[in-house]
């Protein structure tokens, strides 16, 4: 029997760990920065509801339309990762795929990975600062093309909670089913991975070679998924060797079945 864990499920961070983060700063903010002040007038009870979202987190009651699209400007600017800033810019970014004016970036090992866990049983989900909607769109429009039929769930800062703190992954684990022990959370920040840890995931960090380099203290890292999962020694896990099993015990009886019948 193999020592190495079972993993049942992978979470994946997306700046900086999927995706460049180059990429989203050079292209996707200064995108929907450009872009703030026209929504903002749209005036639909949802572009409403952020506004007013945004006054009450900035502290700025009463202020007019015109000062929140500041507001958020600044948020870009700062790279703040508020809710309401994010919602935003994920209905933005939506129209800019459609008219196709941006598209998604993942690194080349990404579309790999994905469908070696698919072809395994490993369900892979995400958790970003980018709102669930923003998520879902980054992986249908990607330079390697749609790849979100390849994701089970995403989660975001409202459905699951700060990345920092221990109780978002905690949350991930209910929403999912699958024990904390069962999951491999991946991300390019080591505070994030010392939450995931403390909830009890298994962790693993990204050093992306246009990333800073970074100090993964006690978390095992690779420099792409593939890397990062034989890192953290989950290359073939118990299930995934049951499950296999289970194909050629079937694979087997068919043939069986299927000589006895020609004989
Ligand atoms: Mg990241």
């Amino acid at each position: 029997m193999s020592r190495q864990p079972t993993i049942d499920a992978v979470v994946l961070d997306i700046e900086g760990t999927t995706s460049s983060l180059r990429h989203l700063r050079d292209r996707h903010f200064p995108y929907s920065r450009a872009r703030i002040a026209e929504f903002t007038r749209r005036g639909t009870p949802e572009i409403r509801s952020l506004l007013d979202e945004t006054a009450r987190m900035a502290g700025q009651p009463g202020a007019t339309d015109a000062e929140l699209a500041a507001t958020l400007q600044r948020w870009v600017d700062e790279d703040a990762k508020t809710p309401p800033l994010k919602a935003l810019q994920g209905m933005i970014w939506a129209e800019a795929y459609a008219a196709g004016e941006l598209m998604a970036h993942v690194y080349t090992d990404v579309p790999v990975a994905l469908r070696m866990w698919r072809d395994e049983g490993v369900r892979v989900h995400t958790f970003s600062s980018g709102s669930v909607q923003a998520q879902r769109d980054w992986f249908r429009h990607t330079d390697h093309g749609d790849l979100l039929p390849l994701l089970a769930r995403c989660f975001d800062t409202r459905n699951a909670g700060p990345k920092a703190d221990p109780d978002s992954y905690s949350a991930i684990g209910r929403a999912i089913e699958v024990p904390p022990s069962r999951i491999l959370f991946a991300s390019d920040r080591p505070a994030e991975l010392d939450a995931a840890r403390r909830a009890g995931m298994r962790t693993v960090g990204l050093q992306r070679p246009e990333n800073p380099p970074t100090d993964f203290g006690e978390h095992p890292w690779g420099r792409d998924l593939a890397d990062a999962w034989a890192a953290a020694g989950c290359r073939s896990s118990d299930s995934l060797f049951c499950k296999r099993s289970d194909v050629v015990a079937e694979a087997t009886r068919r043939l069986s079945s299927l000589n006895a019948k020609e004989l």
